[in-house]
Order: C-alpha cells, then sequence, then structure tokens
C-alpha cells in the first residue's frame, strides 16, 4: 500500500487544526488503498496551536508534527515538512480549509496516471480583496517576464508531489524562496486540477498585502538579476548618447566650426560631460550585476541539472 503524508503548515490555527483533522478524517475513508499521515508544521504561533496538535497525537498515531521555534514563514515551514515527511507523495493544504481536501482523491487519481507533480489551481477567490487581486495578477506578469522559471497564474500551494520530487527538492538550499517556483524549477511531469477556494472559517488570512509584497519583492530579486541589468543598460544609452553628442560638440567648436556646435553655452557642454560620467557609473553597475549574478548561482548551490529516471 501506497503512504502519503498530507502537509499542513501552521501558523495561528488553533481552531481550525482539529476542523481539518476531522476533514481528512473522511476522505481517508473513502481511499482505501493509502495509508495517510498527517504532518504538521506549526509555524511559531502564538496561539495554542501546538496545544491543539499535540492533542491529536494522542489520539491519532498518524498525526505527526514539527514545533518551529518561532515563525519562519509558510515556504520555510512546507519545505520543512518536506524535508521530514516520510510518504510516497505528499500533499500540501493550507489549515485553514481554505483548499477542498475533497479533491485529494483527485490528486491521487493524477498521481497514480503517472503525473509527478499535481498543482491545483484556483479559479475564484471569494474573500480576497481588490488589492490582492490586483497585485497578484502584476506579480505573475511581471515574474514571467523577467525571472528564468515559468510560474502558471493562479497556481497554489495546494499541490501533490511524487517521493521522486521531493527527494530532489530536498536538494535546494537557499534560505530566501518560493517552495512554489522551485516545485516548478524542478520540472517533472505536471498535471493542473482546477478548485474554487473556499472561505476562511477562522482566525484571519496571516498574508497581509505588505507581506506578500515583500515575498514578492523577494522573489523577483532571488529569481532574476533584471533590476540590476536594467541599471546597466540605461548607462549603456546614456554613455552612447552624450558620448556622441560631446564629440560633436567637440569636433564642430574646434575643428569645423559648424554653427550649431558652437551655439552650446559652457554649462551645456558641461551638463552633456556630467551626463556621460554617470553613464560610465550606470554601465559599472551593470557589469556588476554579471559578476554578482554569477556568484549568486554559485553561492545559491543549485543542483545543476534534475534526472528523472536512471538505468547506468
Ligand atoms: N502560514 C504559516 N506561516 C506564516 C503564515 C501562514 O505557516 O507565517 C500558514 C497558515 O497557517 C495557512 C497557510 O500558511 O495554513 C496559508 O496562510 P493564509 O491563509 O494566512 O494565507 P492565504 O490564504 O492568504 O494564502
Ligand atoms: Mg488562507
Amino acid at each position: 500500500m501506497k503512504s502519503v503524508s498530507i502537509i499542513i503548515p501552521a501558523y495561528n490555527e488553533e481552531k481550525n487544526i482539529p476542523l481539518v483533522h476531522q476533514e481528512l478524517q473522511k476522505i481517508f475513508a473513502a481511499c482505501p488503498n493509502y495509508t495517510f499521515d498527517i504532518f504538521f508544521v506549526n509555524d511559531g504561533s502564538s496561539d495554542n496551536t501546538i496545544g491543539e496538535i499535540e492533542r491529536l497525537t494522542a489520539i491519532d498515531p498518524n498525526v505527526k508534527y514539527l514545533d518551529f521555534s518561532r515563525n519562519f514563514g509558510k515556504e520555510l515551514a512546507t519545505t520543512a515538512a518536506l524535508n521530514n515527511c516520510q510518504g510516497d507523495a505528499a500533499i500540501m493544504v493550507d489549515a485553514d480549509l481554505q483548499h477542498p481536501v475533497e479533491l485529494i482523491p483527485e490528486f491521487l487519481k493524477k498521481w497514480e496516471e503517472g503525473f509527478e507533480v499535481v498543482v491545483g489551481v484556483r479559479n475564484a477567490n471569494k474573500s480576497v480583496g481588490i488589492l490582492k487581486k490586483i497585485g497578484s495578477k502584476l506579480f505573475y506578469e511581471i515574474i514571467n517576464r523577467i525571472a528564468e522559471v515559468k510560474v502558471v497564474p493562479n497556481t497554489t500551494d495546494f499541490r501533490l508531489l511524487d517521493r521522486a520530487v521531493i527527494s530532489e527538492f530536498n536538494r535546494f538550499t537557499e534560505t530566501n524562496r518560493m517552495t512554489r517556483a522551485l516545485i516548478d524549477w524542478l520540472g517533472f511531469r505536471r498535471a493542473y486540477i482546477q478548485f474554487e477556494a473556499n472561505e476562511r472559517i477562522h482566525g484571519d488570512a496571516s498574508y497581509s498585502f505588505w507581506k506578500l509584497f515583500k515575498l514578492a519583492l523577494n522573489s523577483f530579486i532571488s529569481l532574476s538579476l533584471l533590476p540590476l541589468k536594467l541599471a546597466g543598460n540605461l548607462g549603456v544609452v546614456i554613455t552612447l548618447l552624450s558620448g556622441i553628442a560631446g564629440f560633436y560638440i567637440f569636433l564642430g567648436k574646434y575643428f569645423f566650426h559648424w554653427h550649431f556646435a558652437s551655439t552650446f553655452s559652457d554649462s551645456e557642454n558641461l551638463a552633456i560631460l556630467i551626463l556621460f560620467m554617470v553613464g560610465i557609473v550606470l554601465t559599472s553597475i551593470g557589469l556588476m550585476a554579471l559578476y554578482i549574478a554569477n556568484i549568486h548561482s554559485e553561492v545559491i548551490d543549485r543542483p545543476m541539472y534534475i534526472i528523472r529516471k536512471k538505468k547506468v
């Protein structure tokens, strides 16, 4: 029998822990061909989340957990769970029941069909504000333009990962990470399942607009060096334009006595000289970006390639 770990990051979810456990029991009963365990990660909650989890471990031997010393964020909570879970596959769900666990049998079906990653795609989220909606649209727009991995819009962390994918995922060492983007980077055979996000029952969404904004900015920086390279490109353009202008004025004034070239005042000439210097500085920053890019890719120490199967 195949085993499946249900991974649940939890930050201040004391009311939702028993609920999600109860909902999952129904699903487990409907899938008798698998053994399940529930893997909670208490991400430094300030409420009694850990108490609720421990209470469950006393009555259900299939409940496992990690208890973080402080809040590290959902990305690292799911990472820790993936690093430590035992199942032949893992399914990540939110503790707040916004991911419909009724779909788990469908995820398993896709897995049996040979897909190694099954991704939940959100149709609509009733409780999401307009600011968050626009923000997320913008985020996907930008990241797909600048980052080296393509991120499919509205894909969520509600995912199934095969053991082969988990083993590869466990090789990532970077701390600033977006779990979803890393899984996308890994490749493998992927299937998508549409779902409608439920309303959150208890507590508040802890990802505020600003927390998401920070996460987005972090993703841009860790997935792309475009912002720095832009400075370099701007520098090249400024240097070229002001260089040409300066050269034209120099030749026209002192050698050919062109009328237009001699109409430039001293301060205008100075302005062009300064622009030229600024252009050189920006160009150098762009060059440094290339070196940083090199260092960056060595430091995060990503696996160089990913192998699905091996026969040697
Ligand atoms: N979460 C976490 N650490 C955090 C913030 C959130 O582990 O610092 C968990 C949270 O308990 C929930 C999931 O991540 O299970 C999604 O969080 P939330 O519902 O706040 O975000 P949203 O629904 O807006 O994606
Ligand atoms: Mg939520």
